[in-house]
């Protein structure tokens, strides 16, 4: 594993820690065995799947890859894109209404994640605080603390891609197999977002990212921020999609 992807992978471990020590905050009504946010709808960065590809059997890979034959959604825009479309006025690109999508097919029979521990920010972030039958009912501070991770996860994997969870498991194993050499077009690049969409009377919200960025990163003598600071720096001196190098 190449250095700046040891970074980041820590990054986004102290990210992941961080949001659920926020989320066992609040009474939320999600046991295991629910599903219903467990479908084929899943978007994440290259750096989210690289985490789960490391712990994929081939056995996985092949069902994964069966699987998706069938085909599945995709998301037009990355987070930061579609925040940087509305910081500028503009109006985003609607997003497909999609009924009947299939489940995940990392549910196993007893509806439980078979990569729980490595699931991406998309699946970490959904809950509700009432049993939902057909919408999730999130408090509005989570909310917000989700939008802000999925910016920054976007932010960590710099020089990245975007995506559905499934097709960058495909690409990153494909490539790592040398089977492939450019990132397939429907996968988007990340983009930077160096200001946050953070209004002045959010002091809560500013608090939590405070904090984020105060908390130190395990394994460095870095906090998250300066180690991200780091990262920005050392990116500078490479090519964009750079991230493919470290991953031979
Ligand atoms: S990866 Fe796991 S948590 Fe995420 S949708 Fe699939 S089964 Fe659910």
């Amino acid at each position: 594993m190449g250095f700046a992807l040891e970074e980041k992978r820590k990054l986004l471990e102290t990210l992941y820690e961080f949001i659920e020590a926020t989320y066992r905050n609040f009474p939320l009504a999600c046991v295991p065995g629910c599903k219903l946010c467990c479908t084929e709808r899943i978007w994440a960065t290259s750096l989210e799947a690289y985490y789960l590809l490391d712990v994929l059997s081939e056995e996985e890979y092949n069902f994964l890859e069966t699987w998706a034959k069938e085909g599945y959604p995709r998301p037009v825009l990355t987070t930061n894109q579609l925040a940087l479309c509305y910081l500028q006025g503009g109006e985003p690109p609607l997003e497909p209404a999609y009924e009947g999508l299939k489940p995940c097919p990392f549910l196993t029979p007893e509806a439980l994640c078979k990569f729980y521990e490595r699931r991406p920010l998309m699946c970490r972030v959904m809950a509700s605080v009432k049993i939902c039958k057909d919408f999730a009912e999130l408090p509005p501070f989570l909310f917000q603390v989700s939008t802000l991770a999925f910016q920054i996860v976007e932010n960590i994997d710099i020089g990245g891609v975007y995506g559905s969870f499934f097709d960058l498991l495909k690409f990153l194993k494909r490539y790592q197999e040398g089977l492939v050499k450019e990132v397939p077009e429907e996968l988007l690049s990340n983009v930077e977002l160096e200001e946050f969409p953070i209004l002045p009377e959010e002091r809560e919200l500013k608090r939590w990212l405070g904090e984020l960025y105060r908390a130190p990163v395990k394994g460095t003598s870095y906090t998250f921020r300066e180690l991200w600071q780091k990262l920005r720096k050392d990116f500078e001196k490479y090519q964009k999609l750079n991230f493919l190098r470290d991953l031979l």
